[in-house]
C-alpha cells in the first residue's frame, strides 16, 4: 500500500474515552483517530492525560467509560498481552544480563519464533537503526543514545499495528535529544510504523510529528499537523502553546463595515464575509493572536485599522534579526521579531512607534 492510500486508513480509533480515578478526572471524553503509517505525538503539560491516554491503548488500564479499536476491531477490555503493540519508555528497560541482540529478539522469544528465524530478524532490525555492529555487547557497554535505538528496535522487530512512545528523549541530554529526535523520526517512517508518542516539549512535537495532539486538563483541546496548529489555533491555550505568541484580549464592537476587536491603543479590523468571525459578533471580549514575526514597524503616528501603538522597551541584536519588546498604552507587553535589519538598528529604546499587520497575520478566538 502506498503512503497516500494509507493516509486515509485508520489504524486505531478512540471513541469518548474518560477515565476516572475517585473524584480525579485523568481523561474527559477523549475522541480522535490515528491513521496508518502516522506520527501522532500527544501534547501537554503535565497532569494533562498523556501517559493515561497512553496506558488505556496499551491496555494497562481500562476506560470507565468510552470505547477504543484497532484495526476496526473492540479492543476496550483486550489484555495488553493481546494487543500487537510496541512499547518504548523514558528508561529503556534493557535487560542488562542479555546481549544486545536477544534484547531485541525477546519479544519474537514471547511470540514463540524459533531462534534462527529471531536472529536473522533482530539483526535486520539492528542494521536499520544501525547498531549491527554491536549485536553481542551488553546494554552497559552502550551510550544512552545507541541504548534507547535497541530498544527502538525491540519496539519494532515484531511488526507492532501501533507503536507508543512515553517521553522517549527524557532521559538524554539536550544536544542528544535533538539527534534522537529525528532518528527515531527516520527509522520509523523507514519501517513504515503507526507511532503514538508523548511528550511536554513543543519542540520535540514539531520535530517529529505527522500530527499533535494537544491535551489540557484531560481534555483533548485540538489536534492538527504542526502547521494547522500554528496557523489556526482555536483556544488561547493552543495559540500559546505552539510556537510564540502575543495574545491582545479586546473588546468586540460590531459595525455596518465589520467586526473590530480593539482595546486602548490597539485596533483589529475584521472582514464580516470572512466565515471564521461570523459569530464574533455575539460575543463581547476576544483574543488576537499575533505572532511575533508577522508584525511590521511603522512610524508612530494616528491610529490606523491593524495596528497598535507602543514604546520600544527591549531591543535585542541577534544577528539574522532583532527582537524587539514594545510595551503598549493598554500597559500590555508585545514581543516581535523583525529581518529589517537596517530600519530597527536606526530605532532605540524609548521611541514611540507603530505596529501594523493584515487579517491573514491573525487569528481571534471569540471568548
Ligand atoms: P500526564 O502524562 O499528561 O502528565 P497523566 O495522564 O499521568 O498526565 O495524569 C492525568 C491526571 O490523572 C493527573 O491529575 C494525575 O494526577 C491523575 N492520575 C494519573 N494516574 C492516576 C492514578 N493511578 N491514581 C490517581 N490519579 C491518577
Ligand atoms: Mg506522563
Amino acid at each position: 500500500m502506498n503512503a497516500v492510500q494509507n493516509a486515509t486508513v485508520t489504524a486505531m480509533k478512540l471513541e469518548g474515552v474518560s477515565k476516572l480515578y475517585g473524584p480525579v478526572v485523568a481523561l474527559d471524553n477523549v475522541s480522535f483517530e490515528l491513521r496508518k503509517g502516522e506520527f501522532l505525538t500527544m501534547l501537554g503539560p503535565s497532569g494533562s492525560g498523556k501517559t493515561t491516554s497512553l496506558r488505556a491503548i496499551a491496555g494497562f488500564i481500562q476506560p470507565t467509560s468510552g470505547r477504543l479499536s484497532i484495526d476496526g476491531r473492540d479492543m476496550t477490555f483486550v489484555p495488553p498481552q493481546k494487543r500487537n503493540i510496541g512499547m518504548m519508555f523514558q528508561d529503556y528497560a534493557l535487560f542488562p544480563h542479555m546481549t544486545v541482540l536477544a534484547n531485541v529478539g525477546y519479544p519474537l522469544e514471547t511470540r514463540g519464533i524459533k531462534r534462527t528465524e529471531r536472529e536473522k530478524r533482530s539483526m535486520e532490525m539492528l542494521e536499520i537503526v544501525g547498531l549491527a555492529h554491536c549485536a553481542q555487547r551488553y546494554p552497559k557497554e552502550m551510550s544512552g543514545g545507541q541504548q534507547q535505538r535497541v530498544a527502538l528496535a525491540r519496539a519494532l522487530v515484531f511488526k507492532p499495528d501501533i507503536v507508543l512512545l512515553d517521553e522517549p528523549m527524557a532521559a538524554l541530554d539536550k544536544k542528544l535529544r535533538g539527534q534522537m529526535q529525528i532518528e527515531i523520526m527516520h527509522i520509523t517512517r523507514q519501517v513504515g510504523a503507526t507511532v503514538v508518542s508523548v511528550t511536554h516539549d513543543q519542540e520535540e512535537a514539531l520535530v517529529m510529528s505527522d500530527r499533535i495532539a494537544i491535551f489540557k486538563e484531560g481534555r483533548l483541546e485540538q489536534l492538527g499537523t504542526p502547521h494547522e496548529l500554528y496557523l489556526q489555533p482555536r483556544s488561547e491555550f493552543v495559540a500559546d502553546f505552539i510556537g510564540e505568541a502575543n495574545l491582545l484580549r479586546g473588546d468586540v464592537r460590531s459595525t455596518g463595515e465589520g467586526v473590530f476587536v480593539e482595546g486602548n491603543g490597539w485596533m483589529a479590523s475584521l472582514p464580516k464575509s470572512d466565515p471564521r468571525y461570523a459569530t464574533l459578533s455575539k460575543v463581547q471580549k476576544a483574543c488576537v493572536v499575533l505572532r511575533p514575526e508577522r508584525i511590521c514597524l511603522a512610524p508612530a503616528g494616528p491610529l490606523s485599522p491593524n495596528s497598535a501603538e507602543g514604546v520600544i522597551e527591549d531591543k535585542i541584536y541577534l544577528g539574522v534579526e532583532y527582537r524587539l519588546v514594545v510595551r503598549m498604552s493598554d500597559g500590555g507587553k508585545v514581543n516581535l521579531r523583525s529581518r529589517d535589519v537596517a530600519s530597527v538598528a536606526a530605532m532605540s529604546a524609548g521611541d514611540r512607534i507603530c505596529m501594523t499587520w493584515t487579517v491573514d497575520d491573525i487569528v481571534v478566538i471569540g471568548a
